[in-house]
């Protein structure tokens, strides 16, 4: 498929990049929600507990900086008797470090797992930061080859974005425990289910589910606050079903790849609401005879409150365009 050569790759690592500094100049320089922004605090990471030890750790909602070392995301972690489970490694060694430092603001027992929800930089390029801490790494299949095949894009993008100082010392590697579509453990007595419910922002998006906490951490399937993000290799058809797979979970607490830990109501608005609605007026304008060159006059505005809107709205609708095209 045309999407899969090499030129399309590199120049949708272009593109975010491009998108990408717009993204953060925009996010810097006219936030919407000043008071609730983590853009504003230099890329400082955001502790929130969200029930008794379980922590959301938010990142900053625009794009890759010196600032914020690669952690443009939202991260979170579980404290059980036996250690600490940690969901997303951050997007550089030196990030993987500041999340440590979050963690240990909360307890001084060991990261034991750290699970990958996805195939994108801030979900696992720290594993090597936490293997030497003695930390076994869990991703799904999908999602290693995902981060194996997107290798030189990732380090592309993170060197014109976050800077080679912030990508010191960072070195690839891959998770110790992979699965298909499920796996289950149980660590100092609590339970978590890691799902992948197919692809969604990228091919191995996966959840984490605490069944007795009645919380989800969606990765990069849920994104609050900040416009999601439609990349060449996201599939906006099966990101509708993933929602769904978590929605059908009805989480007390959605902790979301970006943004604040929020409810599903919140999420499905921000992401169930901003997919469905545009595949519809993508499908509803090919069917009148609309052209790529045109798609991007489609009326994305009810989103418009959310940020980075204006600098990914155009690519979003096109990307939207292009996949239906081969439906
Ligand atoms: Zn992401």
């Amino acid at each position: 498929m045309m999407r899969n050569n090499t030129l399309g790759l590199f120049s949708s690592a272009l593109l975010a990049v491009l998108f990408g500094t717009a993204a953060s100049q925009a996010a810097d320089t006219a936030p919407r929600n000043p008071e609730s922004n983590p853009d504003k605090n230099n890329g400082k990471l955001q502790l929130e507990k969200v029930v008794e030890n379980v922590y959301a750790i938010v990142g900053p909602l625009g794009n890759r900086t010196p600032a914020n070392l690669g952690n443009n995301a939202t991260f979170g972690f579980l404290v059980t008797p036996e250690g600490v489970v940690l969901i997303d490694s951050g997007g550089t060694y030196k990030g993987a470090q500041r999340i440590h430092q979050a963690i240990k603001s909360v307890t001084d027992k060991p990261v034991k797992f750290v699970i990958n929800t996805g195939g994108q930089d801030h979900r696992w390029l720290g594993n090597d930061y936490f293997k030497r801490q003695g930390a076994k790494v869990i991703a799904s299949k999908q999602a290693v080859v995902d981060q194996k095949s997107r290798l030189k894009d990732i380090y592309f993008v993170l060197s014109n974005t976050a800077g080679d100082k912030a990508i010191e010392g960072t070195v690839e590697s891959y998770a110790d425990i992979q699965f298909d579509d499920r796996y289950e453990l149980s660590v100092g007595g609590v339970k978590l289910q890691v799902v992948h419910p197919g692809a969604a922002h990228s091919p191995g998006d996966a959840y984490v589910w605490l069944p007795a906490q009645k919380v989800v951490f969606s990765g990069d399937i849920i994104y609050t606050q900040r416009l999601l993000s439609v990349m060449a290799f996201s599939s906006s058809k099966s990101w509708v079903h993933a929602f769904e797979a978590v929605a059908a979970l009805q989480p007390e607490h959605v902790v979301p790849g970006h943004g604040k830990p929020t409810t599903l109501q919140t999420a499905r608005q921000s992401t169930y609401e901003y997919l469905t609605t545009l595949r519809n007026k993508v499908a509803e304008f090919m069917d009148q005879g609309g052209v790529i060159q045109d798609v991007s006059k489609i009326d994305q505005s009810q989103f418009s409150y959310l940020e980075n809107y204006d600098s990914l709205k155009g690519r979003n609708v096109q990307q939207i365009y292009q996949e239906m095209e081969w439906e």
